[in-house]
């Protein structure tokens, strides 16, 4: 640990509408990938007593919360969009530092965070429920949603705005008081996002900010007897210990895994706009969304001239420093994501597969200090090869080469996950069989695998999710429990 200077900020954990320190001395380094000499702040290292604290203070607000009305608390969704508006710069700024997205990309995630407010604050003035026709003609017969509780939410380092609101507008709008959790890697800006709702004057306790260990406050979260809902989002092992833990306690969980998003190029493929697509699929954000582009699966009539030119266009990708103007891609998130890629470049050389560009570590002043490596591409791939099957989450792709469209889909199929998918073709035929006969939650035709809609369902099928789709009008399923109301005169 560095040891702790006046000019580094500290973050504070967030109960009861107060910022407090934890019960622990110690405190945890947020670490730049840019520079791993550089702490971008410090955030607690909270302790079970302190996660007590958070869950009773969510447990004491939940009454008048709930009471106040869905209309009254999207209200204060509003407010903080507009907070969250005001700061966008900073915050960005600070994911840049923090996690490597470019500024541009970081940027437009905090607009999106600002989006996701403004949608469900408008769900305040949406409906709740609806009326069935009852067999008893004189009664009245309706549903209403009502909140679940109180909510745990856990979530990763990769979208360190947007995936947080995506689950905290909609718990708060609909009624749930929060305990909130973020990944330890982008505590800061998770913390700057907290400042935004804390400054929109929430009641006290409805929204709580615990910083700390996964295995200790994330693990504590999901295991206390007063939370009564967990929304996860992260790696596979992680997820599936969730599921387990809240299938034994009996209480609703939501949870968001992994990928091996596959883009498929038919024949018909317009070259152009599949290379732009794949590229921006696969590269942003250093490889590092769950819906990312990591199998390409191209017909051989076509594979030449794609590969060609998708190497080509890969080798003018610029990666750096994310502040800088000119950077088109980042360092890996941290120094254990940039040995993870390291080791999946060896693997796939082990395995048989032709590295045919990218994946070295930049050398040289300016990233010294930095967890830089160049966009990787794999060609010869076999479908059964480690690079093929398991996540990589960071800029590598395998090339995949099949006869035709049916190969493809079966290629593409191929997988735990289920995750993202998309096909570029100009077949009427071959994209209806593609999004009739693909196993994937996000379908995509002519569009890059990784782009989402906030006001549409977000998901996956197989290993990738469990429980019900998030954003959109989706979320209320998770974030509701239904009452049947029979109401007789
Ligand atoms: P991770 O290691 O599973 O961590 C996710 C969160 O869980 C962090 O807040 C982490 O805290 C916490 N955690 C760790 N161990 C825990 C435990 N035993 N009990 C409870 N919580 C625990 O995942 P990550 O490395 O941050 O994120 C990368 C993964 O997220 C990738 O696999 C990616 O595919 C997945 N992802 C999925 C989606 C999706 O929507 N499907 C979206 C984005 C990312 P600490 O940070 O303190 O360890
Ligand atoms: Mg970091």
């Amino acid at each position: 640990m560095v040891p702790i200077t006046s000019e580094i900020a500290t973050f504070k954990n967030y109960i009861n509408n107060e910022w407090v320190d934890s019960d622990s001395t110690k405190l945890l380094d947020s670490i730049s990938p840019m520079n791993k000499n550089e702490v971008v702040g410090r955030v607690q290292n909270s302790t079970q007593e302190d996660l007590e604290k958070t869950v009773q203070a969510a447990r004491m607000a939940k009454e008048n919360w709930r009471k106040m009305g869905q209309h009254a608390r999207g209200q204060f969704l509003f407010k903080v969009a507009n907070i969250l508006e005001a700061r966008i710069d900073d915050i960005a700024e600070t994911m840049t530092r923090e996690m490597g997205k470019t500024l541009p990309e970081a940027k437009g995630e905090t607009a999106r965070g600002v989006a996701i407010l403004r949608y469900y604050a408008g769900e305040g003035m949406r409906k709740n429920g609806d009326v069935i026709p009852s067999s008893d003609n004189e009664a009245l017969m309706i549903t209403k949603r009502v909140p679940v509780g109180v909510v745990g939410i856990i979530t990763p380092w990769n979208f360190p705005v947007a995936i947080p609101i995506w689950k905290l507008a909609p718990a708060l709008v609909y009624g749930n008081t929060v305990v909130f959790k973020p990944a330890t890697e982008a505590a800061v800006t998770a913390a700057k996002v907290i400042e935004c709702f804390s400054e929109a004057g929430l009641p006290e306790g409805v929204l709580n900010f615990i910083t700390g260990s996964g295995s200790i406050i994330g693990q504590g979260i999901i295991e206390h007897p007063q939370v009564n809902a967990i929304t996860f989002t992260g790696s596979e092992t992680v997820g599936k210990g969730v599921l387990k833990t809240a299938a034994d306690r009996g209480i609703k969980s939501q949870v968001e895994m992994g990928g091996k998003n596959p883009v498929i190029i038919a024949k018909d493929a317009d070259l152009d706009k599949s290379v732009e697509a794949v590229i921006s699929g696969a590269f942003r954000s250093t490889g590092q969304k769950c819906t990312a582009t990591s199998k390409v699966i191209v017909e051989a009539d076509i594979y030449e001239a794609f590969k060609e030119k998708l190497v080509q266009e890969t080798e003018k990708i610029t990666v750096g420093n994310g502040l800088n103007d000119g950077i088109w891609m980042g360092p890996c998130a941290s120094e254990s994501q940039f040995n993870t890629v390291k080791s999946y470049i060896e693997i796939g050389k082990k395995e048989g597969a032709q590295l045919i560009t990218g994946g070295e570590v930049l050398q040289g002043e300016e990233y010294e200090n930095g967890f830089y490596i160049t966009p990787a591409i794999f060609e010869n791939v076999k479908l059964n090869m480690r690079i093929a099957q398991e996540e990589i989450f960071g800029p590598v792709i395998a090339l995949i080469k099949v006869a035709d469209i049916q190969e493809a889909i079966q290629a593409a199929n191929n997988t735990i996950y289920g995750l993202s998918a998309s096909i570029f073709t100009s077949n009427i035929a071959s994209f209806l069989k593609f999004s009739d006969e693909i196993d994937a939650g996000l379908v995509r035709v002519n569009a890059e695998s990784a782009g989402v809609e906030l006001q549409a369902p977000f998901g996956g099928m197989k290993a990738s999710s469990s429980g019900s789709r998030e954003q959109g009008e989706a979320a209320q399923e998770f974030y509701t429990e239904i009452k049947t109301i029979f109401i007789k005169g």
